[in-house]
């Protein structure tokens, strides 16, 4: 009888840890090079490519319309849009270099195999600036694992790296727990691309206290900062508030890890907004909706019991994308306090001050219209509209949790920046673990996706090319 014949590899140049895009960005471009690139995931194959499964498309800059993007949107116009959501909170050299990069990120992503389509319309109005993904991340995913399979890019499934041999700042080997045995993995570089620490409830909560416990977290379970809390234990610099994180408002009743995209609620600018006391506290109306959206997750992880009510009437449940969950409706108010479980006379007199507060303007959810309040507290400062037509609907959210930001400090060759500013010799990290080093606070949508194509490519030529010189020498 044949038998099988397993070839047994105990050195890769490249070990890359997490296979998302950050990370098939990483190895397509170090594989390229001629080196033998390995890259380990936790997940299942079937679950593989951690968040950016959920993604949709990539925010990259561009000095013309294209087949698929309406206009130009150029360097200078990102930065300021990245410098106005952070609030000034980036590192400026590396922000710019992302920005750069990304110009030449789109066709090189193209040349991968990943197809675009023209941006979903609505109030998302990303159809200038963002590049949609075909079939979405998890087509996008497939093109990449597809094309650095065929390159020669090893992936090992169900493989959680849970410990680093670091030793001066030089990363060795890698303990990995596979097919349920620990073994020990040696490469001459590491490319740390294993997402944030968004799935380990136990760190959120040292951050944020046990409110956290409310938090329902939108990708995979498998982002626990395992690899993230090692290098820290082992000497890298971070960056980054453990508070800070990209948060949006999700429907309550979703799912504690990986209910996606679906569960997102884009109403918010539509209706008013309640907590568990039946009272406004944010202007819903802020900003348009993809600079905003972000705020939310905050905003609601902020008031009591970590859930708020989104309420709007009939007129306004065909201007946003439903959701995978029906909004809660009612014929009346009071009613729909009581199927919410609010304080029926409080909700009653939140709508009618708000109703009374709305002053007449022409309604426009793709600008900045003149619908507001005045008189209010919070005011609303766009797209107000009377709440009077019943039904009357509520979705109930929650913080849903997409990637935090407090990661590994890197230069501007995505190279680990050991204590006392010390280079690592031989590490590199990219994508939500070093994301904080672009975002202190705050989110555009689309550049989490930038963030790990541009610093993943960077790592994998530079770890590469380190290699190849040490070689040479
Ligand atoms: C619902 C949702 C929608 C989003 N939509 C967008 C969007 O449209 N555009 C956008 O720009 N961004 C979006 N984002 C954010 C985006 O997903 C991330 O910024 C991006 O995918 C991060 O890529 P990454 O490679 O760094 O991490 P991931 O894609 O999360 O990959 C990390 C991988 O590391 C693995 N891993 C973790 N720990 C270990 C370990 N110890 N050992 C081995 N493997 C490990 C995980 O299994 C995972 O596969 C979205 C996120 C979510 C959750």
């Amino acid at each position: 009888m044949r038998r099988n014949v397993t070839r047994l590899i105990n050195e890769y140049d490249i070990l890359i840890v997490g296979g998302g895009n950050a990370g098939l960005c990483a190895a397509i471009e170090a594989r390229e090079t001629g080196l033998s690139v390995l890259v380990v995931d936790s997940a299942t194959k079937f679950y593989r490519g951690g968040n950016t499964r959920h993604t949709r498309n990539m925010r990259c800059a561009h000095d013309t319309a294209t087949e698929t993007l309406s206009g130009p949107y150029t360097e200078d116009e990102y930065f300021e849009d990245l410098m106005r959501v952070t609030q000034g909170n980036t590192n400026e050299e590396l922000s710019r270099l992302m920005i750069a990069e990304s110009k030449t990120l789109l066709p090189w992503i193209s040349r991968q195999g990943v197809k675009f389509q023209p941006s979903l319309g609505g109030t998302l109005s990303l159809g200038r600036t963002n590049s949609f993904f075909l079939g979405g991340g998890r087509a996008m995913l497939n093109s990449l694992y597809s094309t650095a399979e065929k390159m020669g890019v090893d992936v090992w499934y169900s493989s959680e790296v849970i410990d680093l041999k670091i030793i001066e700042g030089m990363f060795k080997s890698a303990t990995i727990t596979t097919n349920g045995k620990n073994i020990t993995l040696k490469a001459k570089s590491l490319i740390a691309a294993s997402g944030g620490f968004e799935a380990n409830i136990e760190w959120m909560k040292e951050a944020w206290g046990d409110i956290a416990n409310n938090f329902l977290v939108r990708g995979t379970p498998n982002n626990k900062g395992k690899v993230l809390q090692t290098l820290m234990q082992k000497g890298i610099e971070t960056i980054g508030d453990p508070t800070q994180c990209h948060a949006v408002a999700i429907d309550a009743r979703a799912p504690k890890f990986d209910g996606g995209i679906i569960t997102r609620l884009d109403c918010v600018v539509f209706g008013v907004v309640v907590n568990l006391e039946a009272k406004r506290f944010y202007d819903e109306g802020e900003d348009l909706w993809p600079k905003r959206y972000a705020i939310w997750g905050r905003l609601v992880a902020q008031q009591p019991g970590q859930i708020a009510y989104i309420i709007f009437d009939a007129p306004c449940l065909e201007l946003f994308m439903p959701s995978l969950y029906p909004p809660i409706s009612a014929l009346t108010v009071s009613e729909l306090a009581e199927k919410l479980e609010l304080d029926k006379q409080t909700l009653i007199e939140t709508i009618d001050k708000y109703n009374k507060a709305v002053t007449p303007g022409s309604f426009n959810p793709f600008i900045l219209d003149d619908c507001k309040t005045e008189g209010l507290n919070p005011e609303k400062s766009h797209w107000a509209q009377r709440i009077e037509n019943a039904p009357f609907y509520a979705y109930p959210v929650r913080p849903g949790i997409t990637f935090t930001y407090l990661g590994a400090k890197v230069n501007r060759d995505a190279r680990i920046i050991m204590k006392k500013d010390e280079l690592s010799n031989n590490m590199f990290a990219a994508g939500e673990i070093m994301a904080g080093n672009i975002l202190g606070s705050g989110y555009a949508a689309g550049i989490g996706m930038t963030i790990g194509g541009v610093f993943g490519r960077i790592a994998g030529r530079e770890a590469a090319s380190f290699l190849n010189k040490k070689f040479i020498n």
